[in-house]
């Protein structure tokens, strides 16, 4: 029976927008989703700050925010773009903003200029002169021709806006809870500041909204309303997501039900950083929270079993993150010269009990001994055993059938030479 599609399926009931050019990216429905990440370095370090940005760009951000929060950091910036652009990185930069956003844009030009976004926290533009500030931002996006994204937190809520509707809430006979007044200045603060920055002279397709929170249900319902009330492309994020595993899971669960729903044109896994951890750790979840939807292909997609009774050594686990790390450490090479190679399917299973039926559906996959089976590992491509494979070298001979594959498989546009598994011979 022919498979059906999903009435949910994000690729056929994408919201619509218009879009919003990003430095060169462009963000919105037609458009696939953007991938994006922050740096964690200090700004006013334009080298360390070129290094990281150079490094989420090499893991696969396609938009890199950077803080920007102090005379010094603002006065880094060209400098920093400039050392991307020597090291051959052309990613988009984009400016955070917060409290002095107004300030540092006139009093440094021309990081207003290199700039290829600002985002702006309408919580925390100021309360005497929030509106002037707030349009002093604008006036220098339109004076640039840059897009912005009104980011609203609930951590930095505009206060007043919040008063405003908890004063209306109150007076109301049936006063509705506090987090659905919550949800509500978030959706009003940014739907009223995108209305100032459009009456300020800002085009309608140069406006991006967020509106971050930190609880899942909390983001879900958020974003439902937002997308609901307005047609701006959508940056979707769990704020303050949190360390390790439980920033993955919930950042994960918070985009998927949003991003299944159609809504959502840029995303950023928020991941609070191991001391000394990857940075980069960030983009790769984002890319698999695409790739797992269906909605992106960044890389060779591996199919594991997770391994039993039957695979006791820690050979399987050995080559499945051998297999894994090598798909990774050759996509940037791979994605210039073999085009379409990001839709590859690899399979790396324990034993033969579902190893080699696994195997056939991958494009290329490998079967394992398993503890007590007979040392032989039966290779598979396009669904047909291709030869078995013996011996210590198991998984070098794999991975050599592997590059041959891609080669066949996705050939280059031209004939490229170069090394391959053992460039040292
Ligand atoms: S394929 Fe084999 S090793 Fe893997 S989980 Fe199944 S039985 Fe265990």
């Amino acid at each position: 029976m022919a498979e059906a599609r999903l009435a949910t399926d994000p690729r056929a009931t994408r919201r619509p927008t218009p879009t919003v050019d990003v430095g060169g990216i462009p963000v919105g429905s037609r458009h696939p989703i953007v991938v994006q990440s922050m740096t964690n370095t200090d700004t006013a370090d334009a080298d360390a700050t070129a290094i990281q940005v150079a490094q989420l760009a090499h893991a696969g951000s396609e938009l890199v925010r950077v803080t920007v929060n102090t005379d010094a950091a603002a006065a880094a910036v060209p400098d920093i773009v400039g050392k991307l652009h020597d090291l051959g990185v052309g990613v988009p930069v984009i400016g955070d903003f917060h409290y002095n956003g107004h300030l540092l844009l006139a009093k440094f030009p021309e990081a207003a200029r290199v700039l290829a976004k600002y985002r702006i926290n309408p919580g925390n533009v100021g309360s005497k002169h929030h509106d002037a500030n707030f349009q002093t931002i604008v006036r220098v996006a339109i004076e640039n021709d840059k897009p912005v994204r009104i980011g609203v937190n609930w951590g930095s809520l505009d206060q007043q806006l919040l008063t405003e509707l908890m004063d209306a809430n109150a007076r109301l006979d049936d006063p509705r809870d506090s987090r659905d007044v919550m949800i509500e200045a978030m959706v009003e603060s940014a739907v009223r500041s995108a209305e100032l920055a459009e009456s300020t002279g800002l085009g309608h397709d140069r406006i991006i909204l967020s509106a971050k929170v930190s609880g899942v249900q909390d983001l879900v319902e958020v974003y439902r309303i937002l997308a609901d009330r307005c047609d701006y492309p959508l940056h979707l994020g769990l704020t303050e997501a949190g360390l390790g595993m439980k920033g993955i899971v919930a950042s994960t669960a918070g985009l998927s039900i949003l991003l299944n729903r159609g809504i959502g044109d840029t995303i950023r896994v928020s991941l609070t950083p191991a001391p000394g951890g990857d940075r980069t750790e960030e983009v790769q979840v984002a890319q698999q929270v695409l790739q797992s939807l269906g909605l992106r292909s960044f890389l060779p997609q591996v199919s594991a079993c997770p391994g039993c009774g039957r695979t006791t050594s820690t050979f399987f686990q050995e080559m499945a993150s051998d297999i894994q790390g090598y798909l990774r450490e050759r996509m940037p090479d791979w994605r210039e010269q073999h085009p379409g190679v990001e839709d590859l399917r690899v399979a790396v299973m324990g034993c033969v009990v579902n190893g080699p039926g696994e195997s056939k559906h991958a494009d290329i996959g490998i079967s394992l001994p398993g503890t007590f089976e007979e040392p032989v590992a039966p290779v598979f491509v396009d669904g047909k055993l291709d030869r078995t494979l013996r011996g210590g070298r198991i998984v070098p001979e794999f991975l050599e059938i592997l590059e041959a594959y891609v080669d066949r498989r996705y050939p280059a546009a031209g004939a490229v030479t170069r090394e391959r598994v053992n460039p040292a011979g």
